[in-house]
């Protein structure tokens, strides 16, 4: 970057910083796209003038709510919630809810500013926005899921619609959390509508959306394997999590022929170098969306596996890494060890798994790095075909969803090497993705004036 655009980019982040105080995830994640951005604008300078970035930086809406409860007990619980309608340029809001105790305004900032770029990427017409809150679903009862989540969409019901903003799931929130918030939502406003994706399939739901944002994630590194000749055969990858997102990337990296050699969770890793097969899949399936069990129970039912307590798994030796479980959780020294121990794809499920030093390695290093906002966003684009079903009042077919979805991920894949292309021929793929979502969100709010 040059003496001038880095000197833009330093004036430009130093007011996002004091605007927006203490909330270092939103900071990584417009810093990495102010990167792309900012010499791109410059040569397209009526996005300049708009201050296109300095708005797409801004949420278009805010909402920050109490959300009490009563536990099993009977004692009174309180959290906050939070919806960041953060973009609806090109369509209603739409994002996931996450409920983990680390949520803050800061991590569903980040979430949000992502998620509008690639909602843009996915070809489909959908705003973005990202929601959540700092309950801990972890060893929580059914029925306290149940009463949270009725309180919680107690408040929520009156900010989104239809039309106007439709959340999905992200961490914590799977579909029995789905399943709770829509009843409620149908209770308050009684009407049967798409205002949630990742329903169940007798009341609106998708076929293939479970599995989509693993299966893209996949089908994403499978386009970035292509432009070097390979393919997964035989090829050993490493997952993290092994929650919805990393169950489904080793379900179809296995049957492209990879060998899927660990899975984690927030309390360490296993390594099983056998490969998780499709059987030992069906095991983690139940422990984690049934039991609720933790994934170190793996090597009890599989003595050839062995658990790492408080490690993360990049430490393996492998060709593909697919990292699936939250943000940061590869940080340069583990991108170092990566690549040193010949990894060379990295297609990312979880959003900003890889902190700017690790992307720093695979960009030196000139690897395959998929980044989170164009690889992982078959999950999204899934959730737009369920809201597209649920407009036309029918439900498509497995293989015809799956072949849309796969569809996508090229195209996203075609737009990213049309936009992240380098003069010596190598994929910026952060480049691509950035620049790729962009285009359209701006040119959108062009077109619609200053609003
Ligand atoms: P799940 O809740 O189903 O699974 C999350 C997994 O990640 C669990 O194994 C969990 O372990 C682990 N994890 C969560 N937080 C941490 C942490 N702080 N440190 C270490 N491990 C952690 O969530 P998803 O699979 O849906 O989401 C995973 C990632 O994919 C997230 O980054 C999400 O934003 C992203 N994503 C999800 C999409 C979707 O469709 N679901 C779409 C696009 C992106 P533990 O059980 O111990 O907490």
């Amino acid at each position: 970057m040059s003496y001038a655009y880095q000197q833009q980019l330093d004036e430009f982040m130093a007011k996002i910083i004091a605007k927006n105080p203490g909330e270092t995830e939103f900071h990584q994640a417009v810093l990495e796209v102010a990167e792309s951005l900012i010499p791109f604008i410059e040569e397209n300078p009526q996005y300049k003038a708009n201050k296109i970035l300095e708005r797409i930086a801004e949420p278009e809406r805010v909402i920050m709510f109490r959300v009490p409860w009563l536990d099993d007990k009977g004692d009174v619980q309180i959290n906050r919630g939070f919806r960041i309608e953060m973009n609806s340029a090109i369509g209603p809001y739409k994002g996931g809810l996450r409920f983990h105790p680390t949520v803050n305004l800061g991590i569903l900032k980040f979430l949000a500013f992502e998620q509008v770029l690639k909602n843009s990427l996915t070809t489909l017409p959908m705003g973005g926005g990202k929601g959540g809150s700092d309950f801990d679903p972890k060893g929580k009862s059914d029925n306290e899921v149940m009463k949270f989540t009725q309180s919680f969409m107690s408040e929520l019901f009156r900010h989104i619609g239809p039309n106007t903003d439709v959340p999905a799931g992200d961490i914590g929130v799977g579909g029995r959390e789905i399943g709770f918030m829509f009843g409620q939502y149908k209770r308050l406003k009684n009407e049967f509508t798409g205002v949630l994706t990742g329903k169940g399939i007798d009341w609106g739901g998708s076929l293939i959306r479970p599995e989509a944002t693993g299966y893209g994630q996949v089908y994403f590194a499978e386009e970035m394997l292509k432009t070097r000749g390979l393919d997964f055969k035989g090829k050993i990858c490493t997952v993290s999590g092994s929650g919805n997102v990393a169950q489904y990337a080793t379900q179809k990296a296995t049957e492209l022929g990879g060998k899927v050699v660990t899975l984690s969770d927030s309390e360490g890793y296993i390594h099983d170098p056998k490969g998780i097969d499709a059987e030992k899949l069906a095991y983690v399936m139940n422990l984690k969306n049934v039991k609720r069990g933790r994934i170190s129970e793996y090597c009890d039912k599989y003595p050839e596996a062995q658990f790492f307590s408080g490690k993360r798994p990049w430490e393996v030796k492998c060709d593909i890494a697919l990292p699936s479980a939250t943000q940061n959780e590869i940080n340069g020294e583990d991108a170092k060890m990566l690549v040193s121990n010949g990894c060379f794809c990295v297609s990312e499920g979880a959003n900003m798994p890889s902190t700017p030093e690790a992307i720093e390695v695979y960009l030196e290093k000139k690897i395959l790095y998929g980044p989170g906002k164009a690889a992982n966003a078959g999950g999204v684009a899934t959730s737009g075909l369920e809201m597209t079903q649920n407009s036309m009042r029918l439900n498509w077919s497995r293989e015809e969803v799956d072949a849309k979805l796969h569809g996508i991920m090229i195209a996203i894949h075609k737009n990213c090497v049309k936009y992240g292309t380098e003069s010596d021929g190598f994929i910026n793929y952060v480049k691509g993705a950035n620049i790729g979502g962009f285009v359209k969100v701006a040119d959108a709010m062009l077109a619609q004036g200053l609003v």
